[in-house]
């Protein structure tokens, strides 16, 4: 299959396979990448272009890093798989342990998952079932902020943006769940009691049915890339706190240092109940994600009715995507990756101002190694896409926006390089 040629490539794609949030049958661009290493994705043509994207937030030390191949090449020589009902692994002890130490201290159980989306189911399933371990069995529903994104599945499609997720369309089998206004406070400013009005009310008068508040902390991705003001997730706790709801962070896409924090609840200094983590948690290698609760938690549900936690994914805690996890987290810890964050900041500001004075730009923000273009018209993907493609660069926009966040181990060149493409072609729009 190797051999085959690109045109036969594309042709069988186009016939056969669907691709994210795609149709079968549009005659959408697509290329095929055959190698990738550090920052540099190689086309069947033999292009090369600089990664905007870290394959959507995860590639945080780029592709084909020597560290991450030796870790899985020796993992694989032990074992690549084994049921981890009944059966433990080091990879896993060893991932859950760090994750732990490394997250807020009530933070204290791991769950392992094969994709951020059962992470978020996991992180439901868990509220409501500690609800009905204390005898609060009404407590069954969610509350989430408008523009939110949990994933694809049922229960995470629930809590994502009624609009963007097409809740209509699934009308008869999503949960209605209680929807918020989204965060109008941007980061750094302070949230004020209008501000957090929505919630307020929401828990006020429908706490009763409430088991938890799900919200993505300070960088609301897929749903809208908007960052919004630590104050607001201070608020959020005390009034989850207030109300007894549970409060779950979704840290899969701002994990692991995309903002500038290890973990974007640093911001707030505050903990959750329960964290979700995925994405970058392998560096891209694999897919593996966790749902980490709180001892109360943990006991609490382990002590009550079943007596047991419902989850058990037959590929949980995969050895060799804990591997990956165990190194790409002593990679990340091993660098100096706080600069490097604060260094890609720096040249996205500088790299994406000459797009504010266009008219076809609403906003332009950068947080860490997110730096984003908002339009005021969504964009043509069909057109936009090879144009990027020409450029020499991989940016996947998406609806009005078109963002970067580059591997945090990109050189200023490559950067530079990223910039002027954006640059160039949002002028052009
Ligand atoms: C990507 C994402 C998910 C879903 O993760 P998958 O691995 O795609 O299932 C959930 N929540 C957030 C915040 C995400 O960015």
């Amino acid at each position: 299959m190797n051999n085959l040629s690109e045109q036969k490539l594309i042709s069988l794609d186009h016939t056969h396979i669907w691709h994210p949030y795609s149709a079968m049958g549009t005659e959408q661009p697509i290329y095929p990448v055959v190698s990738a290493t550090g920052v540099r994705l190689t086309l069947a043509d033999g292009r090369e272009l600089i990664d905007g994207m870290s394959s959507w937030w995860c590639a945080i030390h780029g592709y084909n890093h020597p560290v991450m191949n030796r870790a899985l090449h020796a993992q694989m020589e032990n074992m690549a798989h084994v049921m981890f009902g009944g059966l433990t692994h080091p990879p896993a002890v060893e991932l859950a342990t760090q994750l732990v130490a490394l997250t807020p201290e009530p933070l204290q159980t791991v769950f392992f998952a094969d994709s951020g989306s059962v992470a978020v189911e996991v992180a439901m399933k868990m509220a409501i079932q500690y609800w009905h371990a204390k005898g609060q069995p009404n407590k069954q529903r969610f509350v989430s902020l408008r523009h939110g994104y949990h994933g694809d599945t049922f229960a995470a499609m629930s809590v994502c943006d009624p609009a963007t997720g097409m809740h209509t369309l699934f009308s008869d089998v999503l949960t209605q769940q209680f929807f918020v206004d989204a965060p109008q406070c941007r980061f750094n400013e302070p949230c004020t009691d209008a501000h957090i009005a929505s919630l307020a009310q929401t828990l006020k008068t429908k706490h009763q049915y409430i088991a938890a508040l799900i919200l993505e902390p300070i960088v609301q991705g897929a749903g809208g890339m908007r960052f919004y003001s630590a104050d607001y997730l201070k608020k959020a706790r005390a009034l989850c706190d207030e109300y007894s709801v549970l409060l779950i962070f979704d840290e899969i896409a701002t994990g692991f240092g995309r903002t500038g924090k290890l973990f974007a609840a640093e911001y707030a200094d505050i903990a959750p109940d329960i964290l979700c983590l995925g994405k970058a948690l392998t560096g891209g290698y694999l897919s593996l994600a966790a749902t980490l609760a709180t001892k109360e938690i943990a006991e609490t549900i382990s002590t009550g009715e079943p007596g047991l936690f419902m989850h058990g994914p037959t590929f949980m805690a995969n050895p060799l995507a804990c591997a990956a996890g165990l190194a790409s987290l002593q990679l990340l810890l091993d660098s100096p990756w706080q600069q490097n964050v604060q260094r890609i900041a720096h040249s996205l500001e500088e790299g994406l101002a000459p797009c504010r004075t266009l008219d076809t730009v609403a906003d332009i923000r950068v947080l860490g190694a997110i730096g984003v273009v908002e339009l005021h018209h969504p964009v043509e993907m069909k057109t936009l896409q090879p144009r990027f493609v020409e450029a020499g660069v991989w940016v996947r926009p998406f609806g009005k926006l078109i963002y970067l966040m580059p591997p945090f181990i990109i050189n200023e060149n490559d950067l530079a390089t990223l910039t002027q493409a954006v640059a160039t072609i949002v002028a052009d729009l």
